[in-house]
């Protein structure tokens, strides 16, 4: 259900022109097109299918081809170039019925001037340095939020470009139909979690409904023993499992019953993202620590103590992040390490960080957990089980997104995640160690000016670029510290 399948998304090529030229330069015009498009195509970075779709020459034509885009639910996006001149006033009206995101790409079908045989039908047939410049016009002056890419169609850069924002509109996708389950409500009394769950589906189209924990309990109390015990063999294949007391075999029994038992769940209702929280358990017998942790390396987004708007974030980021190394987490800013020089943050959680950050095997471990008891099910209560792991030393990004009550801000810290000094041997959970751009004093005090969360997604897949194209595509403010 969380898997993520780019194959059934495409984008539409259209590349704009007008008459004056006659019938032989637009037919060129358009096999110079399909020359780009197979160019882009044949780029293993670009994971989406690109689709020439016309040469668009008149108002009549533009209107067709952007009502095409926005009724074909497979199309993601549009990328738009203009060959030759194509007077702008034409575009108006179709850009105003646009509602698929947009790359402007200003590109040439020809790498060099072709010094000794240029002549003016050459000139004429490849003019995007100022055909462009008339579509950019009309677009910043409707207002259009799209990503403008410049540069030959081969250019390493201008293809990692293209690549970032085809993920994004994939992401873009999934985000607009996301459906984000919460089982329990907002942690007791915590603000930044809270926010507009109607301005939300607004803003980012996703929809956050709640559940009755023991709607998941039912899932969790259908799974077989046999069905659990395979998911536990698997467990012991994967994972370090350093302790072999029966309390721990209990608990990862137990967890693997949760996490068979929410993914049926989730499945069951279309939900690629959920929250939990500790304060609202009852029925289970242990805070879904491992689940939460596997299923997020599944692809579900996930949110701790209610937090939806990270739980959501968590898995746009995962859509964008597909099929890159480096992974893509729930995080929370936890503790700071001050020596002078040598300024870092840890962060982790009381249990649920992805392992698709995690450096080496993870190790899978069972401890006592002060909080998240049920305290009316005393004999339900397990210690529960997690996996414990360090993280790869890199670059990365923490984001995360707030409510401001009138708007959403987006706020991306570029970091360095580096090794621990030494090795946390008493740290009964995964954790991750780095040094906010331009440095902790510096990226903490603009985070917290900015009203950053304390939770987040930290990302080594991904890199400031991507939630550029995001914030444009959703409509929402964006800071940036780096
Ligand atoms: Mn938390």
């Amino acid at each position: 259900m969380a898997k993520i399948d780019f194959s059934k998304y495409k984008i539409y090529f259209i590349t704009g022109s007008q008459h004056l030229y006659g019938e032989g330069p637009l037919k060129q015009v358009a096999d110079n097109s399909k020359v780009v498009v197979d160019a882009l195509n044949a780029a293993k970075e670009i994971p989406i299918k690109i689709e020439f779709l016309t040469v668009a020459t008149l108002n009549e034509e533009i209107i067709a081809a952007i009502q095409k885009a926005n009724a074909d639910d497979s199309c993601i996006g549009i990328i738009c170039w203009m060959h030759t001149f194509s007077p702008a006033k034409m575009w108006i009206n179709g850009l105003k019925l646009l509602q698929k995101p947009m790359l402007h790409l200003n590109t040439q079908c020809n790498c060099d001037i072709p010094w000794s045989t240029m002549d003016m039908d050459f000139m004429n047939l490849n003019q995007a340095a100022h055909g462009d410049r008339e579509f950019g016009f009309i677009c910043t002056r409707l207002g259009i939020a799209r990503k403008v890419v410049n540069g030959f169609y081969k250019d390493p850069q201008v293809v990692k470009e293209i690549a970032i924002w085809s993920r994004v509109a994939a992401a873009w996708a999934d985000c607009k139909t996301m459906k984000v389950a919460r089982l329990g409500d907002n942690m007791r009394e915590v603000a930044v979690t809270e926010g507009n769950k109607v301005s939300a589906q607004i803003q980012f189209g996703y929809s956050c409904n709640g559940y009755a924990i023991q709607d998941v309990v039912k899932y969790i109390n259908a799974v077989s023993d046999a069905e659990a015990e395979a998911l536990v063999k698997e467990y012991y294949a994967t994972y370090k499992v350093p302790s072999t007391s029966d309390v721990a075999k209990k608990s990862i029994f137990a967890a693997a019953k949760q996490e068979i038992g929410l993914r049926a769940f989730l499945d069951e209702i279309g939900a690629t993202a959920f929250t939990t929280t500790f304060e609202n358990l009852y029925g289970l017998d242990q805070l879904p620590g491992l689940a939460s942790q596997r299923l997020m390396e599944q692809g579900y987004g996930f949110g701790a103590e209610g937090d939806w708007k990270t739980a959501a974030l968590t898995r746009t980021m995962k859509v964008m992040a597909a099929g890159l190394e480096g992974g893509v987490s729930f995080m929370e800013d936890y503790t700071y390490h001050f020596e002078q020089g040598r300024q870092r943050v840890l962060g982790a959680h009381m249990l649920e960080v992805c392992p698709s950050i995690a450096a080496g095997t993870p190790s899978l471990e069972v401890h006592h957990l002060g909080i998240g008891s049920t305290p009316d099910y005393p004999e339900l209560n397990l210690e529960p089980a997690r996996l414990v792991f360090t993280t790869k030393p890199g670059p990365a990004i923490n984001a995360t997104v707030i409510d401001l009550g009138d708007h959403f801000r987006l706020i991306v810290n570029e970091l360095e995640i580096v090794e621990p000094d030494q090795p946390l041997s008493n740290l009964p959970v995964a954790s991750t160690l780095w040094i906010p751009k331009p440095n902790l004093h510096e990226g903490a005090r603009q985070w917290i000016e900015a009203g950053g969360a304390h939770h987040s997604v930290n990302a080594p897949a991904l890199s400031t670029e991507y939630m550029e194209d995001f914030a444009r595509m959703a409509g929402i403010e964006m800071v940036t510290i780096k």
